[in-house]
């Protein structure tokens, strides 16, 4: 099974996806938390595309497909996997159903999680994730995780001026996305603007046909 999610920042496809991880045991390959890792780490990977997240504008796409292109050769992607945040541009889509042809494979199914972006405005400002155990959760938790004790934090993204970029980059850039996986028969729109149950039941019916 080899999805794709696709949906603004904060329409729930991190939440979704540790779902999908949970029902069929295939990893969730998210580029920010990739990038997120590399830069706490330091690493020339984390410290080129620093300047671009802090904006809410893109990584390069060369910097993304090369990536993306070692990541997918890995074993462990070879029963599936959930990409979180990837592909993002036309580019990108083109680069990963080549990688993907060279070894027989193609994405199954793409899921568009659909929120309006006033929502996700509010959403994004009062996200916090655990330091501890990796949980998202909002600002109304307080200052400590709930269920490990873990310091909340907010990204450094999550201000409302950088969310307004990253949704106009995201209207521009990966919407036209829709159309493509709608052209290849694989797209499947969800009302992301609904519980996180209610989303969830309609992502697995997705996931399962
Ligand atoms: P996310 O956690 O998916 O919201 O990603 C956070 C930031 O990482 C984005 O605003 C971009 O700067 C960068 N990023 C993540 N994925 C990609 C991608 N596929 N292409 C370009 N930039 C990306």
């Amino acid at each position: 099974m080899n999805i794709v999610l696709l949906g603004a920042p904060g329409a729930g496809k991190g939440t979704q996806a540790k779902f999908l991880v949970d029902t069929y045991h295939i990893p969730h390959i998210s580029t920010g938390d990739i990038f997120r890792a590399a830069l706490a780490e330091g690493t020339p990977l984390g410290l080129e595309a620093k300047k671009y997240m802090e904006a809410g504008e893109l990584v390069p796409d060369q910097l993304v497909i090369d990536l993306m292109n070692e990541r997918l050769a890995k074993a462990d992607v070879a029963p599936g996997f959930i990409l979180d945040g990837f592909p993002r541009t036309a580019a990108q889509a083109v680069a990963l159903d080549e990688v993907l042809a060279q070894s027989d494979r193609a994405i199954d199914v793409a899921l568009s999680i659909e929120v309006d972006p006033e929502v996700i405005v509010k959403r994004l400002s009062a996200r916090r994730t655990c330091a501890g155990c990796g949980r998202i959760t909002t600002a109304e938790e307080g200052e400590s995780c709930q269920a490990c004790g873990g310091k909340l934090e907010q990204r450094v993204d999550d201000n409302e001026a950088t969310i307004r970029n990253r949704l106009s980059v995201y209207a521009q850039q990966t919407e036209p996305l829709i159309d493509y996986y709608q052209g290849k028969g694989v797209l499947v729109s969800i009302d992301g603007d609904r519980s996180v149950e209610d989303v969830w039941a309609d992502v697995k019916a997705a996931s399962e046909k």
